[in-house]
């Protein structure tokens, strides 16, 4: 993934703007970039575009919507960016916090009435750190139904995806403007395309276990649930091209991934009341926190392994979901009448189990508060039929990146832009600051839809309109 000098690439054609990358991002920024009247080319190594948006749930939060306006809930972007800053101590980039509450609500509303995505406001559940229902998703709540409409939206705009064009190389002159792109095709052959600009929408680095070991030693031996091709050749290219790269220990976790599968079960059963107890029995975290977090400590366990422990009260919100309504197809999800029944489904050991529900269900009645300091009077004690998954830690993506400003604009270290590069998605800095607890639920598309967003009307302004 290298750069190499202007002056050796031999082209037969420049793009206005060339997106790398068909997922979330990528193609927000095409049907951005092409509505503001430039021609756009997006490069994807895969056959057929999927990403990790596919393998997401497909909830993207923003703040001030048109679906939460008719709901009557009461948010804006400085509510949202607090959240933000809230969940990152601080530490995220105020900057990009701010441009990206305020753009959120405006991308969602934009991809609704503009490009006909159908998504609805998820109610029922809150997840932990966002103080208003605010997620926005497909009614299945599947990211392939985000891929899928977002793809079809940029086919009825005219934009071009070329499929297996992995892109291997820039080229870029010695002020960092970048002025071509190398792509090898699936049959071998190698193919160079001029560039006006450049919009890196090509994800992190969760595919490259040396990167990952390197950043997030913590996470090297955990399993990788995100698309693997995914192999950080965005922060390859930019750091090659001068730029600054920020929170590379960043990340996005999931403490909740039953195995053998490699999607979520919903955070949602666990902030209906839910809680997780190690193999002994034992709780082990405060599971509020937030799920991102929560894989290291799940991880930690023996075994590294726990269950989620719930209802059915707290699986009604779950049966919302896609990847949930499988795993009990799948038989992941153990149903029992009583505790006695739910250890003998789990093979935890009863007494354990029987005395930490007790504990729990004394915090949730107000009669004792819980040592690891999380209130559980919010939702009511669990009753039976419960419910029970045998569950890990898993990466989901990275969060660091290359570092942008409001306008999605590739950074220097000492602040000044790229001439004209952009990123998005989890080719930029996220929004998590500098580890996993900073990741609020939803930072991943919200990057990736509303920094996709800006940057292809930023690279778009810096290009003559198509004729
Ligand atoms: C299981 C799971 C569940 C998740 N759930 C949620 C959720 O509910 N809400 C949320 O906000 N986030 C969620 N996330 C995170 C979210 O999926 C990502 O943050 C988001 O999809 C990133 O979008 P992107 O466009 O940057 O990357 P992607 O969707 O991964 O797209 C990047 C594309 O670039 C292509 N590419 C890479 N390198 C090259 C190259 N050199 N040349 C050409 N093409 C290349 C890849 O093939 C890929 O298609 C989840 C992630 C996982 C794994």
């Amino acid at each position: 993934m290298s750069v190499r000098a202007a002056a050796e690439a031999a082209f037969e054609f420049t793009m206005p703007v060339v997106v790398i990358g068909a997922g979330a991002c990528g193609l927000t920024a095409a049907l951005a970039a092409r509505e503001a009247g430039a021609e756009v080319l997006v490069l994807e190594r895969d056959p057929t575009p999927s990403g990790s948006t596919s393998l997401s749930a497909g909830l993207i939060p923003a703040a001030g919507t048109r679906l939460q306006a008719e709901k009557g809930i009461a948010d804006d972007p400085a509510l949202f960016a607090a959240d933000l800053a809230a969940k990152a101590k601080g530490r995220n980039d105020p900057a990009i916090v701010q441009a990206v509450a305020e753009a959120s609500g405006p991308a969602i509303d934009w991809l609704m009435e503009r490009h006909g995505l159908e998504l609805h406001l998820v109610e029922g559940f809150t997840y932990p750190g966002h103080s208003r229902l605010r997620m926005h998703g497909p009614k299945s709540q599947t990211g392939a139904d985000i891929e899928a409409m977002l793809l079809a939206a940029a086919d009825r705009a005219g934009i071009d995806v070329m499929t297996g064009a992995s892109a291997e190389e820039l080229f870029a002159a010695p002020d960092g403007r970048v002025t071509a792109v190398a792509i090898r095709r699936p049959d071998g052959a190698r193919e160079v395309i001029g560039c006006e600009t450049l919009v890196l929408a090509c994800n992190g680095f969760g595919g490259n276990a040396d990167l990952v070991r390197r950043h997030i030693p913590e996470m090297a031996d955990a399993e990788y649930c995100g698309h693997a091709s995914n192999t950080g050749d965005a922060l390859a290219w930019g750091q090659a091209l001068g730029a600054e790269a920020a929170d590379l220990g960043s990340y996005q976790g999931h403490g909740s991934v039953p195995r053998p599968h490699s999607a979520p079960l919903t955070w949602a059963v666990i902030t209906l009341g839910g809680f997780q107890v190690n193999r002994d029995g034992h709780r082990f975290a405060n599971e509020m926190r937030g799920y991102s977090e929560h894989a290291e400590e799940v991880l930690r366990q023996p075994g590294r392994i726990a269950f989620d422990i719930y209802d059915a009260r707290c699986e009604a919100a779950a049966l919302g979901f896609h990847d949930y309504r499988e795993f009990k197809r799948l038989g992941a999800i153990k149903e029992a009448d009583s505790v006695a029944d739910l250890a003998r489904v789990t093979g935890l050991p009863e007494a354990a189990l029987a005395a930490t529900m007790a504990e729990v269900e004394a915090c949730a009645a107000g009669r004792a508060t819980d040592p690891l300091g999380r209130d559980f009077r919010a939702a009511p004690p669990l009753a039976p039929p419960f419910r029970a998954a045998r569950i890990t830690g898993a990466l989901f993506h990275t969060q660091g990146g290359l570092a942008v400003d409001g306008e999605a604009r590739v950074l220097r270290p000492d602040g000044s832009p790229l001439p004209n590069l952009f990123a998005g998605g989890g080719a930029a800095r996220g929004l998590s600051g500098p580890a996993a607890w900073g990741y609020l639920s939803g930072n991943g598309l919200l990057s990736a839809v509303v920094l996709g967003r800006l940057a292809g009307v930023s690279a778009a302004r810096l290009v003559a309109p198509a004729a």
